[in-house]
């Protein structure tokens, strides 16, 4: 028996939590599944929007599945998804980006694997305001230190990117690759302009493919990569990359496979992981039994591969596959028309994932 917490979330969350579950327990995987609470709906009652039973439930249990949760726009909390992933120091975004039959998109036969460094890069949150004393102060040193001035009127995002940093995540994607039997790693950067930042990148991204001969290694400038990606995406594999360009990425390429609906993903650490769908809490649709499952499922689908439940996990996308391609019980995003009347719930197209498991 496995435990794993499960964070039910808010919005849309708790429909497509009890979705993922119902779908995973019935592949027939010993897993005792901790219910743990977060969101805008727990900071209303209990004054914070991650209660700590929540935090020591994924300490304790090292694995969640988590369903997206609400971040007020202003005001109100920080993200709680961007806060657990720093609190485990989840640093590598998984997101698998993987053409479904039955699902509309201009592409066919997509199957990328985006591996996103979670940590670095612009996304530090290390930043100084336009016009504050630290910014001023900041900006009088590097015009002392460089040749290219910046004018008092800036706001500063500083870019960190470190060896070690970029050591484990290019690691972590060659041995992705290794155990996935994938054929091909590419790291992106920019690395002509940005040298000392990208620069660093590359180099570590070509020292680590040394330890990894039977994985074809190649790089590629991120500008390039979006054209090609756009013009011929069959012919990457695994993509590594620093944060940013990560995230934009993943974007571009749940856009190949025809949106959010289908897009999973997972943010692990050395210590552990939390499997998650890319897309959000949706609220308008909040309640309405609606929505598709499906990217939380196959988040979960990630998550059984991870515990090491290799056939629970196949037979699980096998089934998601085959409900979406046969295109009777699913949810209206992914019927022809989006008004079709005949599109099924949330609970519907899981019962009828569930029905595939056990044919
Ligand atoms: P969103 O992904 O929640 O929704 C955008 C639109 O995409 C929806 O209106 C809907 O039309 C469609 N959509 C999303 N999920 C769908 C599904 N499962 N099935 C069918 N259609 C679906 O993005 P948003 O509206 O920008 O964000 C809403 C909230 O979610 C924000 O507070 C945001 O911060 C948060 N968010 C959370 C996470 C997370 O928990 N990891 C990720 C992204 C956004």
């Amino acid at each position: 028996m496995t435990n794993i917490t499960l964070i039910t979330g808010d919005g849309i969350g708790p429909e497509i939590a009890e979705a993922a579950r119902r779908c995973v327990d019935a592949t027939g995987a010993k897993i005792h599944w901790e219910i743990a609470r977060a969101g805008i709906d727990v900071m209303q009652r209990e004054g914070t929007p991650l209660p700590q039973d929540t935090i020591d439930s994924v300490q304790k249990n090292k694995i969640a599945l988590k369903a997206p949760i609400t971040t007020p726009v202003g005001t109100g909390f920080r993200s709680i998804n961007v806060s657990l992933r720093q609190m485990f120091n989840l640093y590598a975004c998984l997101r698998p980006c993987k053409s479904y039959k039955g699902v509309h998109s201009k592409y066919a036969d997509i199957d990328l694997i985006i591996v996103r460094e979670n940590t670095e890069d612009l996304y530090a949150g290390i930043e100084y305001q336009k016009g504050k004393d630290d910014t001023a102060e900041l900006i009088d040193w590097l015009n002392k230190h460089s040749s290219r001035k910046i004018t008092p009127d800036s706001g500063i995002s500083i870019k960190p990117i470190s060896v070690a940093g970029t050591q484990r995540i290019v690691k972590f994607a060659f041995e992705y690759a290794r155990r996935m039997n994938r054929r091909k790693v590419t790291s992106v950067h920019k690395a002509n302009i940005m040298k000392h930042t990208d620069g660093l990148w590359l180099e570590v991204s070509r020292d680590v493919a040394k330890q990894y001969p039977d994985i074809e290694f190649e790089d590629r400038i991120i500008d390039n990569m979006c054209m090609q990606l756009v013009q011929k995406p069959e012919i990457y594999d695994v993509l590594v990359l620093p944060n940013l360009y990560g995230d934009i990425i993943s974007d571009l390429c749940a856009g190949l496979v025809g949106g959010l609906g289908v897009a999973p993903g997972a943010n692990i650490g050395d210590k552990g992981a939390i499997f998650e769908a890319t897309h959000g809490s949706a609220p308008k649709y909040a309640g309405q039994n609606k929505v598709n499952p499906c990217a939380l499922i196959l988040s979960a689908v990630l998550m059984l591969e991870y515990i090491g439940l290799q056939a629970e996990a196949q037979k699980l996308e096998k089934a998601v596959a085959a409900v979406i391609a046969e295109g009777k019980y699913v949810t209206y995003d992914l019927k022809d028309d989006r008004n079709d009347p005949t599109a099924v719930g949330t609970s519907e197209m899981a019962d009828a994932i569930i029905e595939k498991i056990r044919t």
